[in-house]
């Protein structure tokens, strides 16, 4: 039998035969560049998978973190919710914190498609929107973008639609935060596994826009590593340490040491998501990570205190709110370069 590309055929008059299908080929790059989309929910709105969320909840029992029996988010509160009381506006225990786990989900999906507005501006601005996405060898370049938008991103300027698509669920998801809005609790735990899809997409177009621009490693097995842990810090050398989870700034960083021939004379090093990316940045093919990895955000406070930094910069996400106010114990200078955290310090941007 010839080879089958889209189409229909009856195998109602057939007896005893073995259908074997190997693959369809073509029927869905068919469909996508005639119909633009392809999926049965695409680009679903807060309430488009909510008949699968129920039989998800009815299958496993979601879990609250943390439990809260005050409700402050309106000016009529604080309202006290514990035993069968509601608040002022209604809501139950149960209903306000499955709101507050939701917020939760929101709240860190934002983080992360914020950085990934921040970075994808950049790197187009730096780069070009046509510029092509390059994550190595893959038939599926973008799992996540491509199963809830239905398009698959070809270029950097194709992952504007797909985080256009997150920001907008966001706005509508927290608008059911407000008094007077959603009041069940299992609709909060549906719009909370929304707002978790919506996370998994904003994620995945940061890390693929930064491994297609900053010549990270791309699906290769033989990354290099890199060195970890504070002993591997050289403190006869200056240190530069940097905390938080954006690497675009600290690619400016490591070009200048570069050329500025400081690379082998001083330590870069880092704290968190800045510190992993950094040490991807311009090592596709095997090139030797350009910086440390101190730790996590738990070692923050421990490596401040060691007095090993000379110099602190940090960016956005997972960087304590006592930094500054500890560094300065220190006499150690903190620049920060993200107007997700200010600190309350003077703009130098223009400096000379
Ligand atoms: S949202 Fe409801 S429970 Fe919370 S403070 Fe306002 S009235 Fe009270």
């Amino acid at each position: 039998m010839s080879e089958l590309k889209t189409g229909t055929f009856s195998v109602s008059d057939l007896e005893n035969v073995q259908i074997n299908i190997g693959s369809i080929v073509g029927a869905i790059e068919k469909t996508a560049a005639e119909e633009g989309e392809v999926g049965l929910t695409v680009k679903p709105n807060i309430s488009g998978l909510r008949d699968w969320d129920y039989k998800l909840l009815e299958r496993y029992n979601p879990v609250y973190t943390p439990m809260c029996d005050q409700c402050c988010y309106c000016t009529f509160g604080t309202c006290d919710l514990t035993g069968n009381k509601e608040g002022a506006c209604g809501i139950n225990m149960e209903g306000h914190n499955a709101r507050e786990f939701m917020l939760r989900v929101i709240t860190g999906a934002s983080a992360h498609s914020g950085h990934g507005r921040h970075l994808l501006h950049h790197l187009i601005d730096k780069y070009g929107a046509d510029y092509p996405l390059k994550v190595g060898q893959t038939n599926i370049i973008a799992p996540n973008v491509q199963m809830v938008t239905g398009k698959k991103p070809e270029t950097l300027g194709d992952l504007e639609g797909a985080l256009s698509y997150v920001e907008e669920q966001l706005v509508q998801l927290l608008a059911c935060v407000h008094v007077g809005q959603e009041g069940e609790a299992i609709d909060f735990e549906s719009k909370a596994m929304h707002g978790g899809m919506l996370d998994h997409v904003g994620m995945e177009v940061s890390d693929i826009a930064q491994i297609s621009c900053l010549e990270m490693p791309k699906a290769d097995e033989n990354a290099p590593l890199s060195e970890i842990g504070m002993g591997t810090i050289d403190s006869e050398k200056p240190v530069l340490l940097v905390i938080g989870h954006n690497v675009a700034g600290v690619t400016n960083i490591i070009d200048y040491m570069e050329d500025h021939d400081l690379t082998d004379k001083m330590e870069l090093c880092g704290l968190c998501c800045t510190a992993l990316d950094m040490t991807r940045y311009r090592t596709e093919g095997g090139d030797v990570p350009k910086a440390k990895v101190v730790g996590t955000l738990a070692k923050e406070l421990k490596m401040i205190r060691s007095g090993v930094p000379d110099v602190i910069v940090v960016d956005e996400q997972c960087v304590r709110a006592d930094v500054l106010r500890e560094a300065r114990e220190l006499m150690m200078p903190v620049i920060t370069t993200n107007d997700k955290i200010m600190y309350g310090l003077p703009d130098r941007s223009e400096d000379d």
